[in-house]
């Protein structure tokens, strides 16, 4: 992780090295934060964040789950984003907001704890290696399920959730793959630990549906209104294991792995063993409007403006 000048914490501007909590915050005992994470993309026109109320509306819902008040707006949080971006002058980076119980009792109960709010930015290259983007990845499927309906929701973005998808990813990488894809408690198949999975069959995509146990991805729904608009047909609908082996292609969608295609599952090659005509479709629109290369006529970008604060 590359450190950059500021963190934004409660409301104002810290140093980097001075954003700390107490080690006996709830979060820090019981996995209670919901978090976001999103790009700024370097364009023409200055650093663009993608879908950037997508993300916090998301935010909000996994915070709603859990029955934890954020105490800003969601305005407030998407100008604390596009100012802290300003702040640190950066031209592209990840970044990551979350809201957590705080520091207060330290019982599982967590009424009273505060909710607390920080964000941070910083410079993040391509998660599963620049080579990835052209040449896909080597990925197995995993021996851990996806958090079972009725347990942990997987539609909130919440830290506790990342246990799950740290087993998945260290089972993976421990087997010599670059990321493992978990099915559901019922044996359909959910995700990656960190992104969504889509299957291209006789032109047409299909990816797991929300009740297969997955995040709702906004790199999901983008790849999704892209396809549709394309006129490539989208199915949602329950996976069985065996049908990624039979696809044509395959893909991960996600705002840090972006549309990463997949080329071997559990040592099967996948079509030809190269990334697949509708992937480079995908990721060429994707990468055009992200970028700033091609017209954003779904407003997907937030023009990060000019930085004339003087931080706190
Ligand atoms: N599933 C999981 C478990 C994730 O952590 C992510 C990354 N946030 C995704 C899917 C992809 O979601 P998004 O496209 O919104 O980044």
């Amino acid at each position: 992780m590359t450190p950059t000048e500021y963190i934004w914490m409660n409301g104002k501007l810290v140093k980097w090295e001075d954003a700390k909590i107490h080690v006996l915050s709830h979060v820090i005992h019981y996995g209670s934060s919901v978090f976001e994470g999103m790009r700024a993309y370097k364009t023409e026109r200055g650093p663009a964040c993608f879908r950037l109320h997508e993300h916090t509306d998301r935010l909000f819902d996994s915070a709603k789950i859990y029955r934890m008040e954020i105490p800003y707006t969601k305005d407030e949080i998407n100008n604390a984003i596009l100012n802290l971006i300003g702040a640190n002058n950066l031209e592209a980076c990840y970044i990551r907001p979350i809201a957590y119980r705080g520091y207060k009792s330290l019982g599982v109960d967590p009424t009273g704890v505060p909710i607390d709010v920080a964000i941070g930015v910083w410079p993040w290259g391509k998660y599963l290696g620049e080579e990835a983007l052209v040449n896909g990845v080597s990925v197995c499927f995993s021996s851990w399920n996806r958090l079972a309906p009725n347990t942990m929701p997987a539609m909130a973005k919440a830290g506790a959730n990342y246990m799950n998808g740290q087993l998945i990813k260290l089972e993976a990488k421990s087997h010599g793959y670059a990321e493992g894809i978990a099915l559901d408690v019922f044996g359909h198949v959910s995700e990656g630990s960190g992104e969504n999975i889509f299957m291209v069959r006789n032109g047409a995509l299909i990816t797991p549906t929300f009740a297969a146990s997955i995040l709702p991805g906004i790199t999901r729904r983008t790849v999704i209104r892209l396809a549709t608009d394309m006129g490539i047909k989208v199915i949602e609908q329950n996976v069985p294991r065996e049908a990624v082996y039979l696809a044509d292609e395959v893909f991960f969608s996600g705002s840090a792995a972006e549309i990463t295609p997949i080329t071997r599952v559990d040592n099967i090659t996948i079509g030809d063993g190269k990334r697949g005509p509708i992937t480079e479709k995908m990721q060429n629109a994707y990468f055009g409007i992200v970028e700033g290369r091609t017209e954003d006529k779904y407003n997907w970008l937030t023009y990060v403006p000019e930085y004339k604060g003087v931080p706190a």
